[in-house]
């Protein structure tokens, strides 16, 4: 079958590659001309595990192609809209890209054998597929509302195995039909994968997703919370955690106390889906405030212990910040929880040296004013306290014996690092939540 994605970015490029390799023929369009001249050349514009190899197999094969040029989609029969939805000033999503996409898509329908279908990807307000259906409709498509759960860093297996496909249709029986039959032609050999497909409204698709997220934020912050209040009592929430995640209502997975969330997706996303509620009327999310202030204070709360940490001053002090991206095994720095820390205690006055696999080449290219270490070991060297802002494998397994600081205090922004192993080494360890 002939796809088209519309937005190739994080979500859209790993989509359109991993359409290929289920044996789709695939374009790719975006309105950034670097980042598609990357693509066309089989070279992958971020840092994403598999896929590198993923996309330069299904381009050398001749299933993906990569334009600028909207009319080269005309004769797909689906069309896949990724776009960025980011937050506009007033928290709600921002709709401008989502808009445009269609307005340059939408003139180019039709000439696919049978009927086209728009799949709906980008994560949106609750609402925006009814707002929109009669315009595709209009154009001589199909709307279907697919939201993606991808994880970055392992986004290939997330949209190769996914743990669920959720399809939003229409109201009207026909297009529903329709657009189910041909999503699911397209999706063939995921779905003989056994993974389970829920089939439901356009507004619960879309709610389906942001409610994820939410969700998803709301245990990160609970346990930062409870980091809170372990430093305010000497417990220790590595514990805690380990104790209450062994009941399986509430599960071990995001209860890792740390700096929180961040990247492209959850804060966007918590605080998209709390205006949207605003705007119908509803307070049912004001609890969200308060998820999104505990995630903010963590960021602050690592400055603050490493300003405490070197005496209230850190004016022309070496401090060497382990991890750029929001995660490990992404080069994504979006919203990320260690360019805050980061910025914080240079207004300070700190003298900041910033090491990450992934983001550190990006971020010399991007801030040419930032200083930027190739390895953890240079980072560290001379430098008066250390943070870990990303659990990257590297900076986890570090042997503090090995290591040249002017001052051994580590801040360990993630509670990844063995205390022991670092007390033991002669450093004073300050963790989240625990000592
Ligand atoms: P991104 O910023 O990496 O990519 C968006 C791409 O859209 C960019 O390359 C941009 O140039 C392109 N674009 C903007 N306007 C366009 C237009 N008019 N025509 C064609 N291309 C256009 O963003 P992303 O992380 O890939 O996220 C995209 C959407 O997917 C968002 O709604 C996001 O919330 C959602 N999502 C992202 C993830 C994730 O992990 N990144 C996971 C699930 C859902």
């Amino acid at each position: 079958m002939k796809i088209s994605v519309i937005g190739c970015g994080y979500l859209g490029a790993v989509h359109a590659a991993s359409m290929a390799e289920i044996g789709h023929t695939v374009v790719g369009v975006d309105v950034d001309e670097e980042k598609i001249a990357l693509l066309a050349a089989g070279k992958a514009p971020f840092v994403e595990p598999e896929f590198d190899e993923m996309l330069a197999r299904n381009v050398e094969a001749g299933r993906l192609t990569f334009t600028t040029d909207f009319s080269q989609v005309s004769d797909a029969q689906v069309h896949f809209i990724g776009v960025g939805t980011p937050q506009g000033p007033d928290g709600s999503a921002d709709m401008t890209y989502v808009n445009a996409a269609l307005d340059s898509l939408l003139p180019h329908m039709g000439q696919a054998d049978g009927p086209s279908i728009v799949v709906g990807k980008s994560t949106v307000p609750v609402g925006t597929a009814d707002s929109i259906e009669q315009r595709v409709v209009d154009a001589g498509a199909i709307l279907i509302w697919n939201p993606e759960f991808l994880r970055e860093s392992f986004a290939v297996q997330d949209t190769l195995r996914p743990d669920r496909l959720v399809y939003g249709v229409s109201k009207d029986a026909e297009r529903a039909e329709v657009s189910q039959r041909i999503l699911d032609e397209v999706y063939a050999t995921i779905l003989e994968l056994d993974t389970p497909r829920l089939i439901m409204d356009f507004p619960t698709a879309e709610l389906v997703k942001v409610s994820a997220n939410s969700f998803l934020a709301m245990k990160i912050s609970y346990i930062n919370a409870m980091a809170e209040i372990c430093d305010a009592t000497g417990a220790d929430v590595t514990m805690l955690a380990e104790a209450i995640g062994l009941d399986d209502r509430i599960g071990k997975k995001f209860l890792r106390a740390g700096i929180g969330y961040g990247g492209g997706c959850l804060p966007k996303d918590t605080r998209a889906f709390q205006a949207r509620t605003e705007q119908l009327g509803l307070n049912s999310l004001d609890f969200m405030s308060d998820i999104n202030a505990i995630n903010d204070r963590r960021r602050k709360h690592a400055a603050d212990l490493a300003i405490e940490a070197l005496g209230g001053d850190v004016t022309g002090k070496r401090i060497a910040l382990l991890g750029a991206a929001f995660k490990p095994n992404t080069d994504d720095m979006r919203n990320s929880p260690s360019i805050d820390i980061a910025k914080m205690l240079r207004d300070a006055g700190a003298d900041i040296v910033i090491t990450d696999p992934a983001a550190g080449p990006v971020l010399k290219v991007r801030r040419p004013d930032v200083p930027v270490a190739d390895t953890a070991h240079e980072a560290i060297k001379g430098a008066e306290a250390t943070l870990l802002l990303t659990e990257w494998d590297e900076f986890k397994n570090l042997d503090p014996t090995t290591l040249e600081p002017a001052g051994k205090i580590v801040i360990d922004g993630r509670n990844s690092l063995d205390p022991d192993t670092w007390k033991n080494a002669g450093w004073t360890y300050y963790g989240m939540g625990r000592n």
